[in-house]
């Protein structure tokens, strides 16, 4: 089953780009055309055509859904998902959208400033505030930076027993302040600690939680949250909803949303909500902090990626020619799972769909295919440059400059051109920039 395109197709090439699965090709007469085979009917090309040309096949027929995944990924413009009855009852209390805005060490999170953007545009639809729920000691000097990322209404809770994360503390006081505030959807990046936290609450509120989502959409008629996710080892993208409980909670790993840009100037409002905690009543105690180690650890938030996969055939050239390469041009190591599985390179450094999603501004592939859970963990790369020796590997059809040939003679030939290229890149992105003012 695949999307159908109509005649009403004007080849604008709208919906290319936004295709996750890249089934969407111009053929020769400059139509939008699909491959069958690789189209999941996510419905992400339904939403930005702008002459409505596409559309999912029949999908009457389909079971509805009681808080569980709907096959096939979301549906199109018309998503709701076959409630009858409008929302009634104490679900009709929840209203609003909340983000939890992760901190350490004075620094939000780049996720949390994500999910402001996302929160953002679900609140927008559903006619509701965004808020963020800042927990943390001596954190109130990151609340003028949350209003500009988008937040209507800041919850602050500042006190020394929330200095560190700890399960108990922070889930004892998201759990109060919802059963106070009763919001409708809670957005958590999918960090160690978002992960944990989300869990917890979500166990304590006895509500729906999906983990790790690519997607966040509104099904409006019925005030659902439409969160999808890859499902069966990423074969199919599901669409999850919780139909019966509130509040509708779900984590987003970092790099999935773009961040928006800050618009500065703008206010919000600041609830400082009164909720005893006392260091005694802590089941955990913080007696030490280690920080790992080296400038390789994080790659999230990397400029630039240089990834090797199996194509570079042994353990010592993938380190000679990665971390060579990387090196030269300022570079961080990424890796396919092939090369961590054939132990060339630790799990922290698998990009994709079981590693970490990635948003550098240069990508740069060797040796790797392009599967379908690798593209996933790098489809927020601003530039993608792959070199591999077979003219039909998938990552071709992702690449925004793609070099075939053999790796290990490229490689070396590109280095000073690639450091050339790479400052020209740098340079013309600087330059795209803009920044704009709450006012404009
Ligand atoms: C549930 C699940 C989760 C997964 N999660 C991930 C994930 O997070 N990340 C991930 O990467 N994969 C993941 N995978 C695995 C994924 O499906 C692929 O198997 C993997 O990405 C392949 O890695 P690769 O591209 O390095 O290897 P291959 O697919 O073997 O590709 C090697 C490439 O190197 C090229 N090559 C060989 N020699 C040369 C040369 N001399 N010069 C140039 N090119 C050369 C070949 O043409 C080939 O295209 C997952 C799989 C499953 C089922």
């Amino acid at each position: 089953m695949a999307v159908n395109i109509s005649k009403a197709c004007i080849g604008c090439q709208a919906c290319i780009s936004t295709c996750p699965y890249g089934a969407l090709y111009m053929n020769d007469e400059g139509l939008s055309r699909v491959i069958t085979d690789k189209c999941v009917e996510c419905g992400k090309c339904i939403e930005n055509c702008p002459v409505s040309a596409i559309e999912l096949p029949a999908a009457a027929g389909r079971p509805a859904a009681e808080d569980v995944a709907l096959p096939g990924g979301a549906a199109g413009p018309d998503r709701s998902v076959g409630l009858e009855t409008p929302l009634s009852g104490d679900i009709a209390r929840n209203q609003g959208v909340w983000v939890f805005v992760e901190q350490r060490e004075e620094q939000v999170a780049p996720v949390s400033l994500e999910l402001l953007g996302a929160g953002q545009e679900l609140a927008k639809k559903l006619g509701v505030e965004l808020s963020g729920v800042l927990l943390g000691n001596q954190v109130s000097g990151l609340v003028d930076k949350l209003y500009t990322y988008g937040a209507d209404r800041i919850y602050l809770l500042d006190h020394p027993v929330l200095q560190y994360y700890r399960t108990e503390a922070y889930m004892r006081v998201f759990v109060k302040l919802v059963k106070e505030y009763l919001p409708e959807i809670i957005l958590i990046g999918a960090t160690t600690t978002g992960r944990d936290l989300a869990a917890a609450v979500a166990t304590e509120l006895r509500t729906g939680l999906t983990a790790d989502c690519t997607g966040l959409d509104i099904d409006p008629r019925q005030r659902l949250l439409l969160a999808t996710r890859p499902a069966f080892g990423g074969n199919i993208m599901a669409t999850i909803v919780s139909k019966k409980h509130r509040p509708q909670m779900a984590t987003v790993r970092p790099k999935v949303m773009k961040m928006g840009k800050p618009v500065p100037g703008c206010r919000g409002a600041l609830v400082r909500p009164e909720i005893e905690l006392k260091e005694s009543e802590m089941l955990t105690r913080v007696l030490e902090i280690v920080k790992e180690q080296g400038d390789q650890i994080n790659i999230q938030d990397a400029e630039m990626i240089v990834a090797g996969g199996r194509g570079l055939g042994d353990r010592d050239s993938f380190r000679k020619i990665c971390f060579g390469l990387a090196g030269a041009i300022g570079a961080r190591v990424g890796a396919s799972r092939a090369a961590v599985e054939a132990g060339w390179i630790e799990q922290k450094y698998q990009v994709g769909q079981t590693g970490v999603t990635v948003a550098p501004r240069i990508y740069i592939a060797l040796g790797i295919s392009g599967a379908i859970q690798h593209l996933v963990g790098i489809r927020g790369s601003d530039i993608i440059i792959a070199v591999n020796n077979d003219p039909e590997a998938p990552i071709f059809k992702e690449c925004t400059y793609g070099i075939v040939g053999d790796l290990f003679k490229i490689v070396p030939l590109l280095k000073e051109p690639l450091k050339e290229l790479l400052e020209q890149i740098k340079t013309d992105l600087n330059r795209g920039q803009e920044v704009i003012n709450c006012a404009g």
